[in-house]
């Protein structure tokens, strides 16, 4: 008999994280799967708007777990608050988010229970005897299946790998999580939070259209020519880790294996070859256009719109055109 889903939402500056909007989605693909209901735990202080948000979602029941110790991510409060979660509602499975404290907690928590986890994941399938969860491995190259048997485990979403989850017109039940964190000790206090040098790109992660820059530049002045692309159809600039090595774009940029993981609507790839690396970063964006001027290139066996051609001749025409 299956206890359902449990998803672990976050909220940032009285906003849902994206991320947790794609979490929705992979909560209602396990439901699919393994059955019972799909409850989403928003841990944090003061988050009734994005409690009533995530309501909204698709969700059967949002549980709302308040502390001042959950204002800001530390590791040793939100575990506290997650197990106890888990502990009071018994789920089959619980999903974090592809965050960074996502990838956190997913497996300390599984740790903690003596539960199997899987990180990264992509799809969920199976059963509620047998939860099927499918991950990249070997940079994107390979896909796998990992079974999780036993009565509860723990998964973190891959980035981008689920649609956001849009409004249903139906408002789930808000109710309060009481969670005992006198016991846990502030080893780690959040003092303050400085937002990094965005080099005008700090929505990355959320932006619709990403336009984004590789060698192909030839040097760092053109990516003037990005820049204005990117401002025109009101995107955010990314790069090819060749770029970001070289020293021409900062690595909040970078796009793939050991970058951001995007799935924008639209990905303008300009004068970046498709490696792998980089590819794995972005196959997710709902349209990818790529202007290089290789016929050959492996960007163009992803692409959904190919340009072959100079883009010193291409982009300026567009930029042009959109003017
Ligand atoms: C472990 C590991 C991790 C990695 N992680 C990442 C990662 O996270 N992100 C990432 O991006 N890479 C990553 N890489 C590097 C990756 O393998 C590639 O080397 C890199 O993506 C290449 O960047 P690029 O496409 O900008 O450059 P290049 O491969 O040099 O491609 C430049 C492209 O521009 C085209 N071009 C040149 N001039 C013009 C012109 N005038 N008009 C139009 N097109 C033109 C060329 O035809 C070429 O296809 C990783 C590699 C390793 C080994």
């Amino acid at each position: 008999m299956s206890n359902g889903i449990l998803i672990i939402a976050e909220s940032h500056e009285g906003a849902l994280r994206p991320a947790s909007l794609e979490l929705v989605t992979a909560g209602l693909a396990a439901k699919a799967a393994v059955g019972g209901s799909l409850t989403a735990l928003l841990p944090g202080s003061n988050v009734a708007g994005p409690a009533t948000e995530l309501a909204g979602l698709g969700v059967d029941t949002v549980k709302v777990a308040e502390d001042p110790k959950l204002s800001a991510f530390t590791t040793d409060a939100w575990a506290a608050a997650v197990e106890a979660a888990v502990k009071a509602l018994d789920p089959r499975v619980v999903i974090f988010a592809g965050t960074t404290s996502g990838r956190d907690l997913a497996p300390r928590l599984a740790a903690r229970f003596g539960a199997p986890s899987a990180a990264n994941v992509i799809a969920i399938g199976g059963s509620s005897d047998t939860i099927v969860a499918t991950r990249p491995v070997l940079g994107g190259r390979v896909q796998t299946d990992v079974s999780l048997g036993g009565s509860l485990a723990f998964l973190s979403a891959g980035p981008g790998a689920f649609e956001k989850a849009v409004s249903t017109g139906v408002t789930a039940p808000v109710e309060a999580l009481a969670v005992d964190l006198s016991g846990v000790s502030e080893r780690v206090r959040v003092t303050g939070l400085a937002a990094a040098d965005s080099g005008g790109s700090s929505s990355l992660a959320s932006a619709e259209v990403v336009v984004a820059g590789g060698r192909g530049l030839k040097e760092p002045a053109n990516f003037a020519l990005v820049e204005e692309l990117a401002g025109k159809l009101g995107g955010a600039v990314a790069a090819s880790r060749a770029v970001v090595d070289a020293g021409w774009r900062s690595h909040h940029e970078q796009i793939g294996q050991t970058g951001k993981t995007v799935s924008p609507k639209l990905y303008i790839a300009v004068g970046i070859s498709g490696a792998v690396q980089h590819n794995v970063g972005m196959q997710g964006s709902e349209a990818i256009v790529a202007i290089n001027r290789d016929p050959d290139a492996p960007i163009f066996k992803i692409a959904s719109f190919g340009i072959v051609g100079d883009l010193f001749e291409i982009v300026p025409e567009l930029n042009r055109q959109l003017s």
